[in-house]
């Protein structure tokens, strides 16, 4: 099965299609890429594909309305919709530190959801 990208490891964002081949070295052909971060970034895409989430999320008795928040690596794409439901529902007191983990250990992935900044 051929799975067309676009690679978004760069700005160049190169369209590209990988098609799962055992005869390749890798187990995949490639075409439109440029550079190896290309091939390891659709290999990932099309078994196990992830995102950086960045959000805000409400705080109280802070200068600001809306804290900046982001998850501190890549998340499993598939659980980015309930991600977003827990940080709707997350509300905060200031003052937080940038950096401070707002819930720790999202779906036992060992990534935390963190401040973007001290507020
Ligand atoms: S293939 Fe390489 S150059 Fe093209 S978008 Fe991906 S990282 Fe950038």
């Amino acid at each position: 099965m051929k799975r067309e990208l676009i690679c978004i490891v760069c700005p160049m964002g190169c369209h590209c299609s990988i098609e799962v081949d055992a005869t390749a070295p890798k187990g995949y052909t490639f075409s439109g890429l440029t550079c190896k971060r290309g091939e390891d970034y659709a290999i990932k895409e099309i078994t196990e594909p992830t995102r950086m989430l960045t959000s805000t999320i409400r705080i109280e008795g802070a200068r600001l309305p809306r804290l900046p928040v982001r998850t501190s690596s890549a998340i499993p794409k598939e659980r980015i919709y309930e991600c977003m439901g827990m940080i709707n529902a997350l509300r905060v007191t200031g003052p937080v530190s940038m950096g401070q983990v707002l819930i720790k250990d999202l779906f036992g992935t060992g990534v935390n959801l963190i401040a973007s900044r001290s507020l």
